[in-house]
């Protein structure tokens, strides 16, 4: 029987992570050099866990499918990265970011570990500038910070809009020092098929060489699961296309809880969808929301090019339902209200499916340097996209999945509910509750792994020190091969006639229509079934061409489609659960007057956790109890 423990530290919010560091168990120097770690990832979180555990000591080996840990998701974030730091006098605190957060997840999320990423959050920003990450800076030379939504502070430091990729560059030199002294070995284009577990522990993964076919063994003493989020379920997201599910999957098979899988972020502002057969959708940062103003033309069907529809003409509906917050309102709210629109008939574009936004004031008042400035690279990847020019009409968007806050269930070391299995960065759940502000998502990933995990680790390890190497020639490794190689068997002999793709993108379609920005008992029952009948035909009418023995993408994407399906099965039965309305996850029959998600504190202020019980088989649900002792719960207003 699984029993949650979150392992809070006692004492006042603002001290137990001091408290904490101060009593949390040591591993000495000579130890930290007997001990083998697996971290799986190579993004931000997976990066700045491996470096710091190298940087200490320990024996890493870093796993990915990428040819290089550089080209990590994390590579692709825009906009910018939070930290209290409070360099406006704006009135920001380590509190404030914790209440900002807690308020923007909904009240969904564990206190404790969010007043932590506040409080790492400031450490982050001075690490990341000490490795050379070229963060904006005003004409004094100071670092320069701009407003994310959800908050009334200034305090998202960036690098144009390309922040993540400049911090991953960061990470990655620290890892490549690493590399460089042993203490970090790198594999690249390798697949985690499986997780092993020997006497209840995690103690190594299986996986398979993209390049040759071959299965492979590797055992640590620890694993750590850095390997992103899941929003490609979707099939069309912002998200890297070849970001997945399947690692925190196979360790959810082997035990590990998966917490609010339904808690899914639809980022507003995506690039419309222009064609069925898109793969993929872009990203134009929230940052943009600073400056640019969404709106909608006042009458229905207005097909008039968007520059001859005059102001009085124009409805910008954010700052109309939401004065307080205007146009910097959290991604759910604003998805929404972008939905409400275009269901009303307001949506522009051939169909229907997209709302402005629009620059021409932030142009008339800075000046184009001043805008160019700061999201030059975001304004020309819209002109290549679309062939329109930014500076000279509105963009067009509209909301797209982008962010999961479900992920691997973890306690306050970020351990899951396995022994030895740790989960950080975007593929655990443990910070945003029900809607990820933006930004905080680089805060978390690096605090995870620079400051949060090198402690918490040594809590389990030093337990660990009388362990030696972990054979792989044992029973357990056996089995994971042999289950891992069967999957690919069975797959690579269904000799169908639809690809992988082909699957993804229906699956993605159901999820979308039910279990996208708004959810209803009635359409998460027929989701399930129509998942159910996919799976089936999946099954039998897969076709993945050449051998499994060679370098075989259709083979790679059909592995992660076949998780998919039962990811996308627990996200409706979550969906379903929850009885209630809260941040991104909205059920049609719990909102307002005014169409606001409407929570139930009494029967839902817990986070879900599921142990798995066989494919198609109905999840357990576990409840952690969120205790709120420093905030008061309230409806959120951005009024
Ligand atoms: C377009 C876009 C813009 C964004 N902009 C921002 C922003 O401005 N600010 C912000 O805070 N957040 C932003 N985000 C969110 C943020 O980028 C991500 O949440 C974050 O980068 C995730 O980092 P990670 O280390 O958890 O995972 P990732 O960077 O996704 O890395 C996952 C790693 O796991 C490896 N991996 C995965 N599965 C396997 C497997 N089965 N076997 C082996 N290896 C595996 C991959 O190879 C990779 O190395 C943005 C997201 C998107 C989509």
């Amino acid at each position: 029987m699984v029993k949650l423990d979150a392992k809070i530290p006692k004492g006042p919010l603002a001290d137990k992570w001091d408290n904490y560091k101060s009593s949390v168990k040591l591993v000495s120097p000579a130890n930290k050099k007997k001990l083998d770690i697996i971290v799986v990832g190579s993004g931000l979180s997976g990066a700045s866990s491996a470096s710091s555990l190298g940087e200490m000591g320990y024996n890493v080996k870093v796993f990915c499918f990428q040819d290089s840990p550089r080209r990590a998701h994390s590579v692709a974030a825009q906009g910018g990265m939070n930290a209290a730091k409070n360099y406006k006098n704006d009135g920001d605190s380590h509190y404030r970011l914790f209440y900002d957060m807690i308020k923007g997840g909904d009240f969904r999320a564990r206190e404790a570990n969010v007043y932590r990423a506040a409080q790492v959050s400031t450490q982050t920003i001075d690490h990341f500038v000490a490795l050379g990450v070229p963060f904006a800076r005003d004409y004094g030379g100071m670092l320069e910070t701009r407003s994310f939504g959800g908050v009334q502070v200034s305090r998202t430091f960036y690098a144009k809009g390309q922040t993540g990729q400049q911090c991953l560059l960061g990470t990655y030199s620290s890892l490549s020092r690493q590399v460089a002294k042993g203490t970090v070995k790198m594999y690249p284009r390798q697949t985690m098929l499986d997780l092993v577990i020997i006497d209840g522990k995690a103690r190594g993964i299986i996986t398979r060489n993209q390049l040759t076919g071959e299965i492979e063994r590797h055992s640590a003493h620890a694993v750590v699961l850095a390997t992103g989020g899941y929003g490609t379920v979707f099939y069309l997201s912002t998200l890297a296309l070849g970001s997945n599910a399947s690692a925190a999957w196979a360790a959810h098979k082997k035990g590990a809880l998966f917490a609010n899988p339904s808690f899914i972020q639809i980022h507003p502002t995506s690039i419309p969808v222009l064609n069925e057969y898109q793969s993929k959708l872009t990203l134009m940062s929230e940052s943009l929301r600073n400056d640019g103003r969404v709106w909608v033309p006042k009458e229905k069907g207005d097909k008039r090019h968007p520059n001859k529809i005059q102001e009085n003409e124009r409805d910008y509906y954010l700052e109309r339902r939401y004065p307080a917050f205007g146009n910097l309102v959290p991604r759910d709210v604003a998805s929404r209200a972008a939905k409400e629109r275009c269901d009303a008939g307001y949506g522009i574009g051939d169909t229907g499916l997209a709302v402005y936004l629009d620059f021409n004031n932030a142009i008339a008042k800075q000046g184009k340097k001043a805008i160019e400035d700061k999201y030059g690279n975001l304004f020309e990847m819209y002109r290549k996209i679309t062939g329109i020019n930014p500076y000279e009409e509105p963009m067009r968007i509209y909301p797209a999945g982008h962010y999961t806050m479900g992920g691997l269930w973890v306690d306050y070391n970020l351990m899951t509910t396995i022994p030895g299995l740790y989960s950080v960065g975007e593929s655990n759940f443990s910070e945003h509750g029900a809607n990820r502000l933006g930004a905080a998502s680089l805060m978390q990933c690096s605090g995870d792994g620079y400051f949060i995990l090198p402690y918490t680790i040594a809590d389990y390890l030093a337990d660990e020190i009388r362990t030696p190497k972990i054979p792989t020639e044992t029973p357990e490794f056996e089995e994971a091969e042999n289950v891992s190689r069967e999957k690919i068997e069975k797959l690579m002999n269904i000799q169908g006639k639809q690809t992988a793709t082909s699957f993804h993108r229906r699956l993605g379609k159901i999820l979308w229509d039910h279990c996208g920005m708004v959810r209803s008992a009635d359409g998460l029952e027929k989701a399930i079934i129509m998942i159910d009948e996919l799976e089936d035909e999946f099954w039998n009418d897969l076709k993945i061409p050449e051998t499994a023995g060679e370098y075989n993408q259709e083979l790679e994407k059909a592995v992660r489609v076949a998780d998919f399906f039962e990811v996308g099965r627990l996200m409706c039965q979550d969906a379903l659960e929850r009885n209630e309305s809260c941040g991104a996850h909205f059920r049609s029959e719990f909102q307002t007057e005014q169409g606001e998600a409407k929570r139930n504190d009494k029967e839902f202020a817990y986070v879900s956790a599921y142990e798995y019980n066989g494919n198609k088989k109905k999840e357990t649900l576990h409840k952690e109890p969120l205790v709120f002792e420093n905030v008061e719960l309230k409806e959120r207003s951005y009024k």
